[in-house]
């Protein structure tokens, strides 16, 4: 694909192509009890869980669910190309640990897209009908409301070798060593690679190597630790 010819956002939607959608919560990894002063009582209870579910599970099946996105703090950055990105913010804090851990192990990465709102998947959708017709929208554009990028929760990784910037998925599949070193510290710091090799009918998509999504560190290392994808862990599989 070659990406120099639209714009950063229609290029965001083509690249991750990610058509996820959500639907049960799970247990907020760290959410905190609230205590009842009202009533008096002395134990912790426990609420609804607040927004953001780390473990919202997004995907062709799960639409995002009714009031995400007024519930989560985006934030913006500027990645290395000078591009502005919005993510959510513990995703953000997270990402940028495993960032500095990568440059310890001799790896630059920097965050090509993160979240994506549903209004501008809308547009990419009619933009990219216009140009390109209904059949290949259908095949390559998320519907609006079902991709994982709605959450904030979603990134997709750039590379950066020797000095040299690489953003085309071409490119990025020729790098596996690279990628190795990425996916083995994920965990740690709470992500997932979240369309990994051979779990496509699981997951709906093909492997992506880039796109990673925070989940916590317990539910990481779980889902790692047992080689789990997220509808697997959330038993939607
Ligand atoms: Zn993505």
């Amino acid at each position: 694909m070659k990406r120099g010819f639209v714009n950063k956002t229609i290029l965001m939607g083509a690249f991750c192509i990610l058509v996820l959608g959500c639907g049960r919560f799970g247990m907020a990894e760290d959410y905190e009890p609230e205590r009842d002063y009202e009533s008096g009582a002395d134990e912790d209870i426990f609420k609804e869980p607040a927004y953001p579910d780390y473990l919202v599970l997004v995907n062709k099946e799960h639409p995002l669910p009714d009031g995400w996105e007024e519930g989560i703090d985006i934030i913006e950055m500027t990645n290395s190309r000078g591009n502005v990105v919005e993510i959510e913010s513990t995703a953000y804090e997270a990402f940028l640990e495993l960032q500095y851990e990568l440059t310890l192990e001799g790896v630059s990465i920097d965050l090509d897209n993160a979240y994506r709102s549903v209004s501008e998947q809308e547009w990419l959708v009619d933009t990219f009908t216009e140009k390109y017709g209904e059949g290949y929208v259908e095949q390559y554009v998320a519907v609006p409301g079902y991709s994982e990028h709605h959450t904030g929760l979603a990134l997709d990784l750039y590379l950066i070798v020797d000095g040299e910037e690489m953003y085309y998925n071409e490119e990025l599949t020729e790098k596996p060593e690279v990628w190795e070193i990425v996916h083995n510290n994920l965990a740690d710091y709470g992500f997932i690679l979240r369309y990994p090799e051979g779990k496509e009918e699981i997951t709906g998509y093909s492997y992506e190597p880039w796109h990673i999504r925070y989940v916590g560190v317990d539910a990481a290392q779980q889902m790692m630790w047992q080689g789990l994808t997220l509808e697997e862990y959330m038993g939607e599989a």
